[in-house]
């Protein structure tokens, strides 16, 4: 067998590495997460509806228990600020709604 000559190299490593880019790319272009989160503010109907408060300290709500927080309830992604519960939006650590659940 003879070496591939350099410009036929050439489009073998691009053709593998446009093979192995353009899969990703398009799924990650498909992927909601994608998108830019927003802030979750109290008056969002689906915040107003769980009592989500951006400051837990400020809430009246009868379900909180002290201690608790976005910061540690298990629907929290600290790396990102988001909540499960919410999708497309990012919460403060600070904050809270009766949804919250003690991260394990
Ligand atoms: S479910 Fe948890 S992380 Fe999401 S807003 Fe409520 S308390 Fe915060």
């Amino acid at each position: 067998m003879t070496e591939p000559t350099p410009s036929r190299r050439r489009f073998l490593i691009q053709a593998a590495v446009a093979a192995t880019a353009i899969p990703l790319l398009a799924r990650l272009a498909g992927q909601p997460a994608m998108a830019a989160a927003k802030n979750l503010t109290a008056d969002n109907p689906q915040a107003k509806a769980l009592g989500y408060v951006e400051n837990a300290a400020t809430t009246k709500n009868a379900a909180f228990k002290p201690g608790s927080a976005c910061a540690n309830c298990q629907f929290f992604t600290a790396a990102t600020g988001a909540c499960a519960i919410f999708p497309g939006y990012t919460v403060s650590p600070k904050g809270w709604c009766s949804a919250w659940a003690k991260k394990a």
